[in-house]
């Protein structure tokens, strides 16, 4: 394609709301074949709103709520958030105050660990719980399963080295997901989903999408490595994604997609930004590049 070709699509593109940041991944995006998408506010609203609440002790639930909620209070996990304004709910009066916390930690990609007024409280996922030495009860299992199972996000909350109840979040995939995913398919397009989420959770989603190829309980470094592989193999790779933990995929990827909404992190990283949040305007840019760059050959 001439470059005045290429500043007219990229023109065409910024007029549609779809930036994009130079003439390489214009290129680039008439090649891709295969789409490696994140999960949680890729594919997903990226909102999560707490469910259900499945106690294991004898605990009264805003007691419960107190403990948890002080531990993730300094969270800026979406599953956090969610978390924080589900107990606020409890609390219908103004001024509530949580617990004192001392001894915060965050875990990437595992959950939070802190000491709330007399009690040591972690809240995250099975292997946060596992690689800190609490025993996950059957009991929980099964809960952890049958909420999964739903495309909920089970997150266990632990006092004192014990289990004491699971919060499950539903953050529901956005609308024309499944209708984007499909049409990839009719360009040829392949679509694969990578999340730090569990296997279950992740699954399930990706049935509700018609996504077949999945990659769960993947960290920032493994989104990045998968995509290589792909390379490796053969194939031109799209990421699109929100997050800082997608930011090193988006960089690797032959074209990275972040989503307009998503973290400064991720879009800094891309070389295109869907600035209308849109799943479409994926499609929008690869058919732009096929448009421009098959015209002129
Ligand atoms: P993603 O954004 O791809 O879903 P993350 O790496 O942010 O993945 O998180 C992966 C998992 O780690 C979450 O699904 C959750 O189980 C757990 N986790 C991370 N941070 C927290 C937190 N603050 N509270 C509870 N669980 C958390
Ligand atoms: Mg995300």
């Amino acid at each position: 394609a001439t470059p005045t070709a290429v500043m007219v699509a990229t023109g065409v593109g910024a007029s549609q709301g779809v930036l994009i940041k130079g003439g390489q991944a214009l290129e680039s995006a008439q090649k891709v074949d295969c789409i490696v998408f994140d999960k949680t506010g890729t594919l997903t609203i990226g909102k999560p709103v707490v469910v259900d609440t499945r106690l294991l002790k004898n605990m009264v639930l805003r007691e419960f709520y107190d403990y948890a909620t002080a531990a993730e209070v300094n969270s800026e996990h979406p599953l956090a958030k969610a978390i924080v304004e589900h107990a606020k709910k409890l609390h219908p009066e103004e001024n509530h105050i949580w617990p004192e916390v001392r001894d915060f930690i965050s875990v990437t990609g595992h959950g939070v660990k802190a000491e709330v007024s007399d009690k040591c409280v972690l809240v995250g996922n099975k292997s946060f719980m596992l690689s800190s030495g609490i025993d996950i009860p059957v009991e929980a299992s099964e809960i952890l399963m049958e909420e999964e199972e739903k495309a909920w996000t089970g997150i266990i909350v632990a006092m004192d080295r014990e289990v004491v109840g699971i919060i499950s979040v539903s953050d529901p995939i956005k609308p024309n997901a499944h209708e984007v995913i499909s049409y990839l398919k009719s360009m040829n397009v392949e679509s694969i989903m990578v999340t730090g989420d569990n296997w279950g959770t992740a699954n399930a989603i990706g049935k509700e999408v018609g996504i077949e190829k999945i990659i769960a309980e993947a960290k920032p470094e493994q989104k990045a490595e998968i995509v290589k592989e792909l390379q490796l193999s053969g194939r031109t790779v799209a990421m699109v994604g929100d997050g800082i933990n997608d930011s090193p995929a988006l960089v690797s990827a032959d074209v990275g997609l972040a989503i307009g909404a998503g973290t400064d992190v991720a879009i800094e990283a891309a070389d295109i930004v869907l600035m209308k949040s849109n799943l479409e305007d994926v499609i929008t840019a690869i058919d732009l590049s096929r448009k421009t760059f098959f015209r002129i050959r």
